[in-house]
């Protein structure tokens, strides 16, 4: 099914100007009660969204933008077009993904502006009348949150990244997604027969009978598997004869409200930058507070929050990054906290707060030397005296690093003896070990967390933490793994975290496996020439009970 969209040709106005400021108001309006009715669903992404848009309305740069071109002579159509390409040329050209999409989003503001102008308020609702999936060149947000899950069975667009708006708002409402998909041509695919699988991006248009029935069949399988797996729903389950924790991996309150509905055993990893992202400047220690004392107070085990872990592919508008050739490799994560230490000093009041209505960590990203991690946590310690010397009531300050720095798992010895638990971040620490851009789709071929260089110092790491008797858990993609996360559990990590959606499917294939199978794979590791040949060691050894 593919969207129709008809184009919005605008009149004559005898006051631009004045027809312009009008439409403004009323877009803006709009988009509110747009956001509202999302939010209202319990769509929360899609509802931040449409606000973002709203307040993309109402920034003086479009008006300016408008007004210019407006004096030089343009028709407001006109006018409108030119501001839209030179914003966009702005965002656009920081060569920041986060920015090229917030030109997306800019499209959509100035979109809802031309409706306002022409008196059609609303885009047209994506009807459609049965179930189908969705093939579009793009989504607008407007569109995707009002789609119905019933009947959208997919969703395949040519533009958008994995980590666009419209994938977002697809995960949360449950709907398969593949995005970015090069040369698609939604027009010559209407009425035809789809096959798409979300979680490896393939899809295949009209596929012969084989694709179909092994399509098919993946479908019936991941039904079966999610509907057995959620026995586990709440369970504690064990391993090697310990209890093993399956914690969640969190951006936000919705996310919260997802890992507590598949009854995760507390959060592994919230990544608190995600509050920070599309609004105007950085919320409150209030804000903050609030929902980390939400987030805390959801769950009897811990909640380990990450301090804000910006720079990389994880820019942000209003901080003064420098501009830099190889940001992956620079001044991100805690090496940001001395110049943004404001910042970083009001993150932390709200956190150590919040520790008083449960157990709250937290956790310090991208430490690359043992003497950082001293450093920025004996900051947290003086801000922590600060409170109690103001009598605010704090709770204990837990604080451990992330290793996904191969200098940090090669130094992991040393760390443990600083830290108060280590979580292993598999997926920079296989992007920073294979020298691979885990941006790339290029260089997917390197991105492996089974690499035996990766798992080598994964496995150090967790050898690191053991010896110094505290926690290590494993929160990149690869702990959702079967193989990955039993090897894992094989090497002794005590918690796994991964997305709310797959907590259970982990549970139950842990549950089910024997792990101990495993275990002679990590003596012979190191000799393997690559991922694929310690993914089919394990997968040799292991049968399920
Ligand atoms: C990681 O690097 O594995 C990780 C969990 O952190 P992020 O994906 O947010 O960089
Ligand atoms: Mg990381």
């Amino acid at each position: 099914m593919i969207p129709d969209r008809a184009e919005i040709r605008l009149p004559h106005f005898a006051d631009a100007g004045d027809a312009f400021e009008t439409a403004l108001a009323v877009a803006a309006e709009h988009l509110r009660v747009l956001a509202r009715a999302a939010l209202d669903a319990g769509r929360q992404e899609a509802g931040d969204i449409l606000e973002v848009q709203a307040l993309l309305v109402e920034d003086p740069m479009l008006a300016d933008s408008v007004s210019n071109h407006l004096g030089r002579g343009h028709s407001l159509d006109q006018a409108l077009d030119k501001a839209v390409s030179t914003l966009a040329e702005l965002l656009a050209g920081s060569g920041e993904e986060v920015m090229a999409e917030r030109s997306v989003d800019l499209a959509e503001a100035v979109d809802a502006i031309r409706r306002a102008l022409a008196g059609v308020n609303e885009p047209p609702p994506v009807v459609m009348d049965e179930p189908g999936v969705l093939i579009a060149d793009e989504l607008s947000v407007a569109e995707a949150a009002r789609l119905q899950p019933d009947l959208v069975l997919g969703i395949i667009t040519r533009g958008g990244g994995p980590t666009g708006h419209v994938a977002i708002v697809a995960r949360s409402l449950g709907i398969p997604a593949v995005v970015g998909v090069v040369g698609l041509s939604p027009a010559s695919c209407a009425g035809s027969r789809v096959a798409m699988d979300g979680t490896t991006g393939e899809v295949f248009i009209e596929p012969d009978s084989v694709v179909w029935d092994d399509y098919r069949k993946r479908q019936d399988d991941f039904r079966q598997v999610t509907a057995l797996a959620s026995r586990y729903r709440g369970t504690r389950i064990r391993c090697l004869d310990r209890e093993l924790h399956v914690a969640a991996n969190v951006g936000g309150p919705a996310d919260i409200e997802l890992a507590q509905a598949q009854g995760a055993d507390g959060i592994g990893l919230f990544r608190t930058e995600f509050l920070f992202y599309d609004r105007e400047s950085p919320p409150t220690e209030e804000e903050q507070f609030e929902i980390y004392a939400l987030a805390a107070s959801a769950f009897s085990l811990p909640v380990v929050c990450r301090t804000f872990d910006f720079g990389g592919d994880k820019p942000i508008s209003y901080l003064p990054l420098p501009d830099e050739e190889n940001p992956a490799l620079g001044l991100r994560g805690i090496r940001l906290y001395k110049d943004c230490n404001k910042l970083f000093r009001t993150q932390v009041r709200a956190l150590l707060r919040a520790a008083t209505e449960g157990d709250i960590w937290i956790l310090l990203p991208m430490v690359s030397t043992v003497g950082e991690f001293c450093e920025i946590r004996a900051e947290i310690e003086s801000v922590r005296d600060a409170l109690i010397t103001d009598l605010v009531p704090v709770g204990s300050a837990v604080v451990g690093a992330m290793v996904e720095v191969p200098s940090a798992a090669v130094c992991s010895h040393l760390l443990a003896q600083h830290a108060d638990f280590l979580s292993i971040g598999t997926n920079d620490l296989t992007q920073y070990t294979m020298a691979a851009d885990r941006t790339s789709g290029s260089l997917v071929d390197y991105s492996d967390a089974l690499h035996p260089a990766v798992f080598e110092l994964t496995r150090l790491s967790v050898e690191s933490a053991n010896a110094a008797g505290i926690p290590v858990s494993v929160c990149g993609m690869s702990a959702a793994n079967p193989i990955a996360s039993a090897l894992y559990v094989a090497c002794g990590v005590d918690k796994l975290s991964v997305e709310p959606s797959q907590i259970n499917l982990v549970k139950a294939n842990l549950a089910e496996m024997d792990v101990g199978q495993v275990v002679p794979v990590l003596r012979q590791a190191a000799g393997c020439v690559n991922a694929a040949e310690l993914r089919q060691m394990a997968e040799d050894l292991v049968t399920l009970r």
